[in-house]
């Protein structure tokens, strides 16, 4: 912390980032290089909430995010919950159904076509967004360049998946390359074999620690000057023409707000008077102390479970579970993840003794929402980065920059204009 509260010394700012996840440290970054005096504050320190748990991928390749399911057999797969990638809470459906209603409406072919249009302009900038901090913070030894797997145990889904990849890769000017099983056994020594073939996505980078990538991007921003404190986001409220928030180090105030707090913005937007639709995909990963990992993270596509080689041990990680954010862990997904990635690799034994709960911050168009709000001055939006959070979180916070400094945005900002929710 910049400022010990001892000192009694008050932390200023002309913005108040609260949030410091990758979405929140971003963006303080963002706004300090262009001359801000910037308080990050959060109620940890940061980086310990989703952009700790994640499968550590910067997804060059996601140009379409996950879409809700359009055919009646995919969406009975679900509701029987047959597979792995998808668990419901039955209870908490009710609440949950407005959104889901506009997340089917927003998939639509047509609506969706325009949305990868939106999001395939804006990943296309994730890697080079992200190298920028990477070398400024030097976090080069957290990152590899070798990109991700993504495998299929049947022959019949690899040759779908692989004419689908191909298509996709040579319309967004991606590089991918179809390893069948042998190729994908020479690649991989430490798989046990069982994989029909693999789409090796090479553009990707992939992080082995994802809470310490931010943690050095938050020090690479405390380093330059930037004031890091810890306090409750809830405490805000309008002060003169500006806003404060209650922090340890005392109260601070600041002209502009940015709120990035991930899964808990609606905490702060719903008093507010917003009514966003905002909801979460839940999803768990937990460590495994295998002797030999594959060398860059593997996804079981029919199963939804993704191994990514850390720092800390083979983290799987799951799919999607629909929720209550605050409800009690289900792990279910993750104890049959156990069981399936054991089939591909040997495992060792589990590094935590019960798995890490997380929630993707999601929005019903598959949009980040980003901008101005509607209704305050000096307020903005930063948050909503759903699947891919962790990929965007620098090239969204340099939209938000521009958009901040009225500059030209360096992407179309329309898509993700906060206003399109209506006031
Ligand atoms: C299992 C899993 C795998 C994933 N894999 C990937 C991947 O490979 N690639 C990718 O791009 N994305 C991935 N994601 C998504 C990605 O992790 C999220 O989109 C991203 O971390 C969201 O970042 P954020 O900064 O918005 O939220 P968070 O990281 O959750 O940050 C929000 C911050 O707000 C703080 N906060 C909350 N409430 C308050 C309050 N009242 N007062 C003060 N502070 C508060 C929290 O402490 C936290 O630090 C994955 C997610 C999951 C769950």
């Amino acid at each position: 912390m910049s400022h010990p509260s001892s000192s009694h010394t008050q932390p200023s700012a002309d913005v108040i980032v609260l949030g410091a996840g990758i979405v929140g440290v971003s963006t303080a970054l963002a706004l300090q290089q262009r001359g801000h005096a910037v308080c990050l504050v959060d109620r940890q320190a940061p980086g310990c909430e989703t952009s700790y748990g994640n499968a550590g991928i910067i997804q060059r390749e996601a140009v379409q995010p996950y879409a809700f399911p359009r055919a009646w057999q995919a969406i009975l797969r679900v509701v029987a919950r047959q597979g792995n990638d998808v668990h419901y809470h039955l209870r908490a459906l009710p609440a949950l159904a407005p959104a889901l209603a506009r997340y089917w409406h927003a998939s639509a072919p047509g609506r969706y076509a325009d949305t990868v249009t939106a999001y395939s302009a804006l990943i296309r900038h994730c890697i080079a967004e992200h190298e920028r901090l990477i070398v400024m913070a030097g976090a080069q030894d957290l990152v590899r360049k070798t990109g991700w797997l993504e495998a299929y145990r049947g022959g019949a889904a690899f040759e779908r998946a692989g004419r689908a990849a191909t298509a996709v890769a040579s319309d967004h000017e991606l590089d991918c390359v179809l390893l069948d099983s042998a190729g994908l056994a020479a690649a991989e020594p430490a798989l046990r074999g069982g994989l029909a073939g693999a789409i090796h996505w090479r553009d990707p980078w992939t992080v082995t620690h994802p809470g310490e990538l931010v943690r050095r991007y938050a020090a690479l921003f405390e380093q330059a000057g930037g004031t890091l404190c810890r306090g409750d986001a809830t405490t805000l409220q309008a002060s003169g023409a500006g806003w404060r928030v209650s922090t340890a180090d005392g109260p601070v105030e600041a002209a502009q707000a940015v709120i990035a707090l991930g899964p808990w913005a609606p905490a702060l937007t719903r008093p507010l008077g917003y009514r966003l639709p905002l909801f979460v995909k839940r999803g768990y990963h937990r460590h495994y102390a295998a002797e030999a990992m594959p060398t860059m993270p593997l996804l079981d596509a029919e199963n939804g479970v993704l191994l990514a080689p850390m720092q800390q041990g083979l983290r799987l990680t799951t799919g999607a579970e629909f929720a209550h954010h605050d409800a009690p862990p289900t792990p279910v997904q993750s104890v049959r993840a156990e069981r399936l990635a054991g089939e591909l690799v040997r495992l060792g034994a589990p590094v935590e003794p019960t798995p890490w709960m997380g929630a993707r911050p999601c929005v019903a168009d598959m949009r980040p929402v980003v901008g101005r709000a509607p209704r305050h001055a000096n307020l903005w939006f930063h948050f909503g980065h759903g699947h891919q959070g962790l990929t965007l979180g620098p090239a969204t916070a340099r939209l938000l920059g521009e958009l901040f400094d009225g500059e030209a945005p360096y992407v179309d900002p329309t898509p993700y204009d906060p206003r399109r929710f209506g006031g």
